[in-house]
């Protein structure tokens, strides 16, 4: 019943005309294999200067891919310089949006309520929040795997209930960008107890529907053991999201 996401986190690489070059590729590529997007969602995250032309292609071309964007501000329009509002994204057909990156934890101070209100904005604007949460390695010694993703969500959902439309994505901090993933099994404790959180938070109902990805050190290698866990419903790919083979054999897991 949960369709698994294989989420392409693009950073800050490849501008508008590699962008474009890129997905056209990625389109082909799934395309000639028979890509069965019903049995998994492949979603692109480029960079905002990105958006505009990835969109165009995307429908141009009618293909199957989502579209997101790696972040967005908290508020809908102003005197907020540099920043993007979910109605900019919402009217470039963005279905998505990655909220509380840890990079952006870390390198751009964003803390909890940021998040959260960050999370309200996006629903406001008919956007799937992509929530990312994540232990870092002295959380993961000092208090475990989960306690510290499982408040960040709370924090992240304060201001939400009912029906809603979310992702989660759990990355620990400790595997991003290091090459040393997660086992599944760790995988699979964190995202149980993330679910667990959403039934308490939202309901059985939305937890039941609700996605939770794993992220961090995501190859075509190791793909299959994550998707075999029973509580892993895709996943946030950033390194390997941005070579078209690896990342087209990551969207083909099930094969
Ligand atoms: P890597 O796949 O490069 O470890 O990055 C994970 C990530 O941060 C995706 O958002």
């Amino acid at each position: 019943k949960r369709v698994p996401l294989i989420a392409g986190n693009w950073k800050m690489n490849l501008d508008h005309l590699q962008s474009i070059a890129f997905v056209q590729k990625l389109a082909w590529t799934l395309k000639d294999a028979r890509h069965d997007f019903g049995t998994a969602e492949v979603a692109v995250f480029p960079p905002f200067t990105d958006l505009r032309s990835v969109q165009t292609l995307i429908s141009a071309d009618k293909l199957d891919l989502a579209l997101g964007a790696q972040d967005l501000s908290a508020h809908d329009s102003g005197a907020y310089t540099g920043e993007i509002s979910g109605a900019f994204l919402a009217a470039l057909d963005c279905q998505y949006v990655i909220i509380g990156h840890s990079e952006r934890r870390t390198l751009h101070n964003e803390t909890d309520e940021v998040v959260a209100a960050k999370v309200e904005a996006a629903l406001r604007h008919n956007l799937v929040p992509v929530i990312c949460v994540g232990e870092t390695a002295e959380d993961l010694e000092k208090h475990g795997a989960s306690a510290v993703p499982v408040a960040q969500l709370r924090a992240a959902l304060a201001g939400v209930t009912g029906a809603v439309d979310i992702v989660v994505a759990y990355e620990p901090v400790w595997a991003i960008g290091s090459g040393q993933a997660a086992t599944p099994d760790q995988a699979e404790q964190v995202a149980a107890k993330l679910r667990e959180t959403l039934v308490e938070l939202l309901g059985e109902d939305v937890a039941a529907v609700t996605r939770v990805l794993y992220g961090g050190s995501v190859k075509a290698a190791n793909i299959a053991s994550f998707m075999r866990e029973s509580n892993v419903d895709g996943a946030l790919v950033g390194g390997a999201s941005l070579d078209l083979d690896e990342f087209a054999s990551i969207s083909r897991f099930h094969k």
